[in-house]
């Protein structure tokens, strides 16, 4: 796209799409029959790699299609790919910085051209409306090309310090940061591209060498990135892919002293369990941990209700309510309660679903039967101890009846109910009354966890807000999502409290630093 294009892609220009993005991508889908139903293997040492068990990726909106065969990788398979990610570090971690970078944007421009045809697999293998997965893809190349400009700022992370006074004695000191080894990408299903590439990316640009371990859900779009990075001239071994289940492969890498260091994008609980399984090796190692969120949206009476309820919807129902930044809890000012909420109410009657390569369609399925079972489970609850308002159904007729279509869903329930404080990863949204802003306040933070916030109200409000929310993104105002649509160099993505272990965000300027470790090199000559 960049360089092509008039105009900037991020998530907010979808707000208002130009043209040419359905264009490309409907010349993409088109294509799209040549590459369906293949097999693909896994890559390890730069080499395919087959297992004896495969396993199919089916696309959610109908369960009839068979995207492609995978392979249902070993734990075997895991440490190979380890060992191969070793053997190839001592080269790579010498190899120039600005050789890397240079190497790592080659992939960036690949990745550029192959947009469209990547959207596509995206949007059918996750169920994301059209401009999401486009989004996805394009922002992985904005990921790998903010990782090369930071390495570029900081002059590779090279910096003289003070000379320490020596009597007879010249002494120079310098600060290097130089990379860990062996680093692990662990993604989620949700962001396949963007949660897998960017990693990567930092990985690769500060000297790592890379296994990559897609969700099982989303294994096509993980294999197009190793293609882009493998294509740019990586050297073999340097980027590794398997797959295969989280809990056997996963688990055998995660449980390997061959690991040096790790980025897990995913659920609380496989996070944690990560975090205290690693915890198990000979010394302390980075785990950065990027895990769920429970967002608040908070509406004050002052608010633009047309604005809020805008924002609001989007980060609701976008992609399904199944983005980590998803708006889930809305908590409203007793004096504008009843308007916002009907306006909600009819905004979200308006959404339509569908098949998600369609133009017109803005809500595909779910992922899988698991997250459809867990939709029907909730609103079962919604029903037994509050209100649905609407949606709080699957749909089943006609063209929904072969995917895992659910109805997007807002419903007021008191607020000592457990679904206010669980992540439902569904489109399922609460809305609440509050008597003021400390009160909304109050709940917004009483959760695990802390990854974004949105807010709508005066700007004095804002600042309010801003200083007392518990997140790591926060939004004031923002009709393009109230607590979605981040963008790197933009709006840096990251989680506080159960939603991530770094406190540095992704596409920010503290995140490279993370893949490193610093060595102080001290030269003492005779004066
Ligand atoms: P998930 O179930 O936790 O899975 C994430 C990844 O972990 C998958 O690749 C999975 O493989 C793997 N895995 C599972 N068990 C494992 C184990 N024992 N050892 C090693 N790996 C294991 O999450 P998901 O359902 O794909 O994604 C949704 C979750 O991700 C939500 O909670 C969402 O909030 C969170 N998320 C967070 C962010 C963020 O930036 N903070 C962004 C996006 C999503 P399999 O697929 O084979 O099980
Ligand atoms: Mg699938």
């Amino acid at each position: 796209m960049a360089g092509e294009s008039a105009f900037k892609l991020t998530y907010a220009t979808m707000f208002n799409p130009p043209e040419e993005l359905h264009t490309r991508f409907e010349e993409a889908l088109a294509q799209f029959h040549q590459n369906i139903g293949k097999e693909h293997a896994m890559i390890i040492d730069g080499k395919e790699r087959f297992a004896a068990e495969k396993f199919e990726d089916r696309s959610p909106a109908n369960t009839d299609q068979v995207l492609g065969i995978f392979q249902k990788g070993t734990a075997q398979d895991g440490l190979d790919a380890l060992a191969a990610a070793r053997k190839a570090f001592p080269k790579w971690s010498r190899t120039p910085w600005q050789e890397r970078v240079r190497l790592v944007r080659k992939a960036a421009e690949i990745m550029d051209r192959r947009t469209f045809e990547m959207a596509v697999v995206v949007s059918k293998e996750v169920g994301k409306n059209r401009m999401e997965a486009i989004g996805d893809v394009a922002e992985t190349a904005d990921l790998l090309r903010y990782a090369c400009d930071r390495m570029e700022a900081a002059g590779g992370f090279v910096t003289q310090m003070g000379r320490d006074p020596l009597v007879g004695y010249n002494s120079t000191n310098v600060s290097i940061l130089r990379p860990y080894g062996v680093w692990v990408v662990i993604s989620p299903f949700n962001f396949p591209c963007a949660l897998t590439g960017g990693p990567v990316g930092a990985a690769l640009v500060t000297g790592n060498t890379v296994v990559m371990k897609p969700a099982t859900d989303t294994p096509w779009t993980a294999r197009l990135i190793a293609e882009c990075l493998l294509e740019a001239g990586i050297p073999d071994g340097v980027v590794n892919y398997v797959t295969g289940p989280g809990s056997t492969l996963g688990q055998a890498i995660i449980e390997s002293p061959e690991v040096d260091g790790i980025t897990f994008t995913g659920s609380y609980d496989v996070g944690m369990k990560i975090y205290r399984d690693f915890a198990a090796g000979r010394w302390v190692r980075p785990a950065i941990l990027e895990l769920g969120g429970k967002n608040p949206a908070i509406v004050s009476r002052h608010a633009d209700l047309e604005i809020a309820a805008l924002g609001i919807v989007r980060s609701a129902f976008g992609l399904q309510g199944q983005k980590c930044s998803a708006c889930s809890r809305v908590l409203i000012e007793e004096p504008v309660y009843d308007q916002l909420a009907a306006r909600l109410v009819e905004l979200t009657a308006k959404l339509t679903i569908g098949d998600p390569t369609d133009r017109n369609v803005y809500l595909g399925p779910v992922v899988n039967k698991s997250s459809y079972r867990d939709y029907q489970t909730f609103v079962g609850e919604l029903i037994e101890a509050g209100r649905v308002l609407t949606g709080g159904k699957v749909l089943t007729e006609g063209e929904f009846a072969k995917g895992y279509f659910c109805a997007p869903t807002l419903a007021e329930l008191p607020f000592n109910h457990r679904l206010w404080k669980t992540e439902m990863f569904v489109p399922i949204t609460t809305l609440g009354k509050v008597s003021n802003l400390e009160e909304a306040m109050k709940i917004a933070n009483d959760v695990d966890y802390g990854l974004t916030a949105g807010f709508y109200g005066t700007k004095e409000e804002a600042e309010w807000f801003f200083d007392r929310i518990e997140a790591g993104v926060t939004y004031a105002n923002r009709p393009m999502g109230a607590t979605t649509g981040a963008w790197p160099g933009f709006q840096p993505f990251g989680g506080w409290k159960g939603s991530g272990s770094s406190g540095k965000n992704a596409g920010g300027v503290h995140y490279l630093q993370l893949y490193m470790h610093e060595q102080i090199r001290t030269y003492v000559e005779k004066a």
